[in-house]
């Protein structure tokens, strides 16, 4: 199986190769094959990249939002067009099953894509008026953002990125995570086909290094990363020294809160949605799982019996529901978490081995998992859930909170005015009362806490991208002491 692009980069409209740099294997999780071969970007496709990305912001800042519109509604047709050949790129890509990428991944980054080709025609300053003089504001581009991937949700991060950005006059250099490289490559020749001028987006491949560079170049006004906290700790601090705007899409350790009134079904539902989609493998999980305590026995019985009906696979077979994780060492830290929980004393109720393949970690559920177990604190990022007992409403929330991270939180009650009341004490960013998980575009995602800062999708996006300009228009003679 190969999946070999052109060439790593895509800068300035086309295709870039500089073998100088270091090699990036690419691996089918599937089956282990390297199916391509990259080149990390060397100093000297950086520099091309962010040359390209200043110039062409001028030129597409200065087209009609309508016209930029256009364009990038053409990119949604197109992506539209190769869905099925797109979602095979990113099972070869992340090893998730082909049954995930044809509805979540690249659809999703079109959608995001759509609502902001319709969004940024809209915006408009304010007038202020001030007695005789008067004041105006315009909503301006920040320049040359900076976009910093993750491996789990490559394509849908490098849309969510592009889509607030290009649509409101910025251009952007986009690094994939080293693990994903292939989909954002993808998406550069998409908008060049459909119309865009030659590098506003460009995609340069690369490790760590590549993504700090970039974030401390002096022509970058802004550095968006979807990562773990500690990289995203490393990014705010080197973006701040630069005094450049940011958005931080981090990790996470959610809470999922099932009460004694809750549908079972539904919440177990959107439990195992929230724990074994993508493999575990989504910032967002609700990875403790609270569950009230008169109700527990059952949710873990009917949890224990749904897991084992899920079907682990090919992730390239239409049948799969469950694929591998996405490498090597993701496998053996999520391993190493899973026995932690056992040695820690919490009782292995399903799962807890590998199977179907190398990469492979079964659907794991662990009860009587209390607060200060290491699987109850430490974002794992694989498909290891963790249910918690609690009896009252003031103990749950207090627990719930417990923790440095305040990305997602989910509730789950026949008492809508305690879901409402739950979610609004809970540290979070992105909440769901009776459902998880779910991220349209039209509403807001991101994070509190060390979880992260912005918004990615909705109106709110529109301020992380753009700044206001305030004009201030004297009418008449200049009133002056002097
Ligand atoms: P990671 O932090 O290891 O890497 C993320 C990206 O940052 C990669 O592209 C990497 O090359 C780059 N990078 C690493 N060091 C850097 C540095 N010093 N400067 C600039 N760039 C650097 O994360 P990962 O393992 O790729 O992804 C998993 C993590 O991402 C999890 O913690 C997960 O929760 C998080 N995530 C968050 C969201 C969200 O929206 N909140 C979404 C998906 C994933």
């Amino acid at each position: 199986m190969k999946a070999q692009p052109q060439a790593s980069h895509f800068v300035d409209g086309t295709w870039l190769e500089d073998a100088a740099g270091a090699e990036i294997e690419v691996i089918y999780p599937g089956t282990g094959e390297v199916i391509a071969r990259l080149h990390e970007a060397t100093p000297a496709v950086i520099d091309a990249a962010l040359a390209s990305a200043t110039r062409a912001q001028k030129v597409w800042a200065a087209m009609k939002p309508v016209a930029r519109a256009r364009i990038l509604r053409r990119a949604v047709d197109l992506i539209h067009a190769r869905a099925a050949e797109l979602a095979q790129l990113e099972t070869l890509d992340t090893g998730k099953p082909i049954q995930e990428t044809e509805v979540a991944d690249w659809p999703s980054g079109a959608d995001a894509l759509e609502y902001f080709a319709g969004l940024a025609p809209t915006l408009t300053g304010e007038t202020i008026p001030l007695g005789g003089d008067f004041a105006y504001t315009i909503r301006e581009p920040l320049g040359v953002c900076v976009g910093i991937g993750a491996w789990n949700y490559p394509s849908q991060i490098a849309c969510w990125k592009a889509a607030p950005a290009l649509s409101t006059g910025n251009a952007m250099v986009f690094k994939p995570s080293e693990i994903t490289p292939l989909g954002a490559l993808q998406l550069a020749a998409i908008f060049i086909e459909a119309g865009m001028p030659p590098g506003v987006f460009n995609v340069v491949q690369g490790r760590g290094a590549a993504g700090a560079a970039l974030s401390t170049d002096p022509r970058v006004a802004k550095v968006s990363l979807t990562g773990s906290v500690p990289t995203g700790a490393k990014v705010y601090a080197a973006a701040g020294a630069g005094m450049k705007h940011v958005t931080m899409e981090l990790g996470g350790k959610s809470p999922l809160i099932v009460f004694d009134d809750a549908d079972l079904e539904s919440a177990i539902g959107a439990a195992m949605l929230g724990n074994f989609y993508s493999s575990g493998q989504i910032c967002s999980n609700g990875t403790r799982v609270f569950v009230q305590k008169g109700i527990k026995e059952r949710f873990l019985a009917r949890l224990a019996a749904r897991t084992a009906a899920i079907v682990a696979g090919d992730p390239l077979d239409p049948a799969t529901q469950f694929g591998p994780l996405v490498s090597a060492d993701q496998h053996a830290k999520v391993l190493g978490y899973i026995a932690k929980g056992k040695e820690e004393g919490a009782r292995l109720v399903c799962g807890g081995a590998g199977n179907e393949g190398p990469l492979f970690v079964q659907p794991t559920v662990f009860a009587d998992v209390t607060d200060d177990m290491t699987i109850a604190r430490e974002e794992i990022f694989g498909p290891v859930m963790a249910v918690l007992e609690f009896e009252t409403e003031e103990e749950v929330v207090a627990r719930a909170n417990g923790t440095q991270f305040g990305l997602a939180a989910g509730v789950f009650t026949g008492d809508l005015a305690r879901g409402h009341r739950v979610i609004g004490a809970l540290e979070a960013g992105t909440c769901w009362i009776n459902a998880y998980n779910l991220t349209p575009v039209e509403m807001p995602f991101g994070a509190v806490k060390a979880s992260g800062l912005g918004r990615e999708n909705s109106k709110a996006a529109v301020e992380h991208y753009t700044q206001l300009k305030a004009v201030y228009v004297g009418m008449g003679p200049v009133e002056s002491p002097y």
